[in-house]
């Protein structure tokens, strides 16, 4: 096979970061934007020794799973990745990545249970993170990254995100023309405007602006000030997040309160949750409540349970739990998340809840010494998932039920490989869709301790 040979083929695989495979005389090629079934002529452009990358030169008959796609920054937007395949088939893929992590990296074959799907595709998300560049010539754009890189493509309108982001978007970038505000080069970490980043409560419709800058400029943003808080109903907190530092980590640790609370808060699972921008919060509510409604329902509660939930954010899945358990405890590392958690506590009358600023493996250790001997410990580790302190601090806690939620089924399987090593039998997974129409998945899973 040699680069720009043009071959006919039918793509017969997906892969989890949704590019089709075909194979050529036994070779497989990897090609972006196409569906199984699609019969194609496909032009080779890399070749490697195991494997190949190819484009699509025509398509000669389109697989049934395929649509038209939604949205006009599709070919070169990195956030979708399923936007030219319904939300089915969609679905089908997701199950089956959970599925392959659980039976090919963690050994494990626990029952699967189907995926929860979202209701729609299109504006779930109560967040966005748009990140602020230059274009060609030099004038000030903001939008989201290209697929595989940080180049930025200016995007008016994300289907993802509530509407009014836009309009927020549109002042702020008028204004940063208009008074001048140069964009962040990430390259030589020149430039001050970084990201623009919004959140909007699901149900309470509260807005929260939030600048990150390179330096202070609060001075120059007194107009802007004026303008969000006159132009767009919902506004309650407006912050400026300083990053000095030249990095693709989006927030630094100082924020300075421009106008308004330094939190919005929304309802979650019928709690009131209060939470400021360094704070996790689930970027799909509703779905996130489904999430935490399957957890709940895993950790088989009656009352009397010492519950320790590990990664805890601002709190919602303890405090979820808070009124069938006997009492919870939660852990983590952000200092402004755990002040949030412990207000949400209190806020909502629930007063059999804690939390504990610091190292989920550190603490769980420190607790483990201490003799705390939790009934069920949920854990909800980011991306990379658990560390080994942890999962030594788990086990030495020696909890009946672990339930793990997870936004990354690899290491999820892989701790729950470590863990069945430990004495934990992975029972059953349950796939929740939170990211309709990107190639993310989250999975809620449930681990009972071996009866001897
Ligand atoms: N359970 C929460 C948060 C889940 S996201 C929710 O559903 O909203 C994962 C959380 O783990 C984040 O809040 C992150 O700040 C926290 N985290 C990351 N590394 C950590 C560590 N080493 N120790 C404790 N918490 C950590």
């Amino acid at each position: 096979m040699q680069k720009n040979e043009i071959y006919q083929t039918i793509v017969d695989d997906l892969t989890a970061e949704g590019q089709g495979v075909c194979h050529i005389d036994g070779m497989a090629v990897f090609v972006p934007g196409t569906a199984v079934g699609d019969e194609i002529k496909v032009r080779i452009v890399k070749v490697l020794k195991n494997y190949s990358f190819g484009i699509v030169e025509e398509i000669i008959k389109p697989s049934a799973d395929r649509v038209e796609p939604d949205c006009v920054y599709y070919k070169q937007c990195g956030g979708c990745i399923f936007r030219h395949i319904n939300y089915k088939k969609e679905l089908e893929i997701k199950e089956k990545i959970v599925k392959d992590a659980f039976e090919r990296i963690g050994k494990l074959g626990p029952a699967f249970l189907p995926i929860i799907g979202c209701e729609s595709r299109k504006g779930y998300r109560n967040k966005a993170q748009y990140p602020v560049s230059a274009d060609k010539n030099g004038k000030i754009i903001c939008g989201f990254y290209a697929k595989r890189s940080h180049r930025v493509v200016s995007i008016e309108n994300c289907i993802l995100q509530p509407d009014i982001f836009s309009k927020i978007v549109d002042i702020i970038i008028s204004y940063a023309k208009e008074k001048k505000i140069s964009p962040y080069k990430e390259d030589n970490n020149t430039g001050v405007l970084r990201h623009i980043y919004l959140r909007k409560g699901h149900y309470s419709d509260e807005i929260m602006v939030c600048l990150v800058v390179r330096k202070d400029i609060s001075r120059e943003l007194k107009g802007l000030v004026k303008q969000l808080t006159e132009q767009v109903t919902g506004v309650k907190s407006i912050v400026m997040n300083i990053n000095p530092k030249q990095t693709n980590v989006i927030l630094g640790r100082k924020n300075v309160i421009l106008w308004g609370n330094d939190t919005i808060v929304d309802i979650m699972c019928g709690n009131e949750i209060l939470i400021s921008p360094l704070s996790f919060y689930q970027v799909n509510t509703p779905q996130a409540e489904k999430l935490y409604e399957v957890a709940k329902e895993f950790a088989e509660l009656t009352g009397n349970e010492r519950v320790l939930d590990l990664y805890c954010g601002a709190g919602t899945i303890g405090l979820s739990m808070a009124h069938e358990a006997g009492s919870v405890l939660g852990v983590e590392v952000i200092p402004e998340a755990v002040e949030n958690a412990k207000e949400n506590a209190k806020i909502n009358g629930i007063g059999n809840a804690k939390f504990i600023c610091g190292d989920a493996g550190e603490i769980a250790n420190k607790l483990a010494g201490e003799k705390m001997l939790p009934d069920v410990i949920i854990a909800d580790p980011p991306r990379k998932g658990c560390d080994e302190q942890t999962i030594d601090a788990i086990c030495k806690m020696n909890p009946k039920r672990i339930v793990m939620v997870s936004c990354n089924p690899a290491t999820a399987a892989r701790d729950c490989f470590i863990l069945s090593k430990k004495g934990y039998i992975t029972e059953k997974v349950q796939p929740v869709d939170l990211f309709g129409g990107t190639g993310h998945v989250e999975c809620v899973v449930l681990m009972s301790k071996v009866q001897k």
